[in-house]
């Protein structure tokens, strides 16, 4: 027997069942999916469960071409992104030359190099956070992940950049995980028809309120499509059951109010930030519906066991160079308020403590 005792998985954060606390620690939607989503589930007939679900997810995949005006046979769906992104990981990164990410960013990358004992590099971001995957010799290089905007940084690269890192790695295959693009990053969907070595990759779980429903999607060029549904069919061919199919596609068809939702929580964010920086707190620049803060002179751990005690859960990362920052969801904004009275109330506690 040969234990994995290399592998080191991914530790989600916390999901406590206790009435009325305020949860901001994993990056969920405030509102509540599409009302046509709901329409969806409620409409379903369940009948249709004693059947296999359509493992080739058409009326879905089609409903994500339309809404992101792709050709036939450029997206892949998955139950999450999760999976997408491990698929994508198997399909693309076997070269046995190093993969190439950030230091700082979605620690499931490191996760899936371990599963799958696929070397990786880690380049440190740069000091002020920003991405920093230019420097590298492409040669070397047995294929590129990139999360944009980063997490937990929340910073967005431009469209010039992604460019850039494409030209650069021409040939090895560039994921882009786009979890978090539409709260203001600027998505590298456009570039699939020029760039057959680009791989994008979206979820359902943030802008579209359906973390629970779990459902993901990649877009990119034919070949990189067939050869991800080459390892699906190698490994689970019924990854989407059909309640979730056709809650998803309701989803897709609603874009109004979708980007009603982000519009809203972009705008909680802005406030927010403003009140963090009257509390002290530098907030790096977030095009994401989350927040990465610190205080000088608060401990970001003492901070957070505190919030927890007052029933407001946020995240922290015990890793160098960002051990000392929270990483905050945005929520409604009455959430919001109550965690920035709570600061409040913490902070007068420290100045008693200290005299
Ligand atoms: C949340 C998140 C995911 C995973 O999303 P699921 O679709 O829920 O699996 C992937 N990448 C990043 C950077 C995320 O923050």
């Amino acid at each position: 027997m040969n234990f994995r005792d290399d592998i080191v998985p991914y530790v989600p954060g916390e999901q406590p069942h206790i009435a009325g606390i305020i949860k901001l620690n994993t990056n969920e939607n405030p509102y509540p999916p599409s009302p046509k989503v709901t329409e969806a589930i409620r409409s379903f007939d369940c009948a249709q469960l004693a059947l296999y679900p359509s493992h080739r997810c058409d009326k879905l995949k089609n409903a994500l071409e339309v809404r992101y005006g792709l050709p036939s046979g450029r997206v892949f769906v998955g139950n999450g992104s999760d999976e997408v992104l491990a698929l994508c990981f198997m399909a693309f990164f076997n070269s046995g030359k190093p993969v190439f990410f950030s230091d700082i960013t979605y620690s499931f990358y490191r996760v899936w190099c371990n599963l799958l004992k696929i070397p990786n590099e880690e380049i440190p971001l740069s000091q002020d956070f920003r991405i920093n995957l230019m420097d590298g010799d492409a040669a070397a290089y047995g294929g590129v992940i990139l999360a944009n905007p980063n997490a937990p940084t929340g910073i967005a690269e431009d469209i010039g950049f992604v460019k850039g890192i494409l030209k650069k790695y021409r040939d090895s295959i560039v994921v882009v995980d786009e979890a978090y693009i539409d709260f203001g990053g600027e998505s590298a969907v456009s570039l699939i028809d020029q760039y057959p070595n680009l791989v994008v990759v979206h979820t359902f779980s943030k802008s579209r309120s359906l973390a629970g429903l779990r459902v993901g999607y990649a877009m990119a060029q034919e070949p990189l499509i067939a050869e991800l549904e080459k390892i699906k069919y190698s490994f689970n061919a019924y990854p989407l059951d059909s309640l979730s199919l056709a809650a998803a596609v309701a989803a897709v068809e609603d874009p109004d109010y979708y980007c009603k939702t982000a519009q809203k929580i972009i705008k909680t964010r802005t406030s927010f930030v403003e009140q963090l920086g009257a509390l002290g707190f530098q907030t790096l620049p977030s095009s994401a519906n989350f927040v990465f803060t610190q205080a000088l002179g608060i401990d970001a751990v003492h901070l957070s066991d505190y919030l927890k005690s007052r029933k407001i859960y946020v995240r922290h990362f015990n890793a160098p160079r960002i051990s000392n920052y929270l990483r905050v969801t945005i929520g409604l904004p009455e959430h919001m308020n109550t965690l920035l009275r709570e600061i409040e109330a913490y902070k007068k506690t420290c100045e008693t403590l200290t005299i």
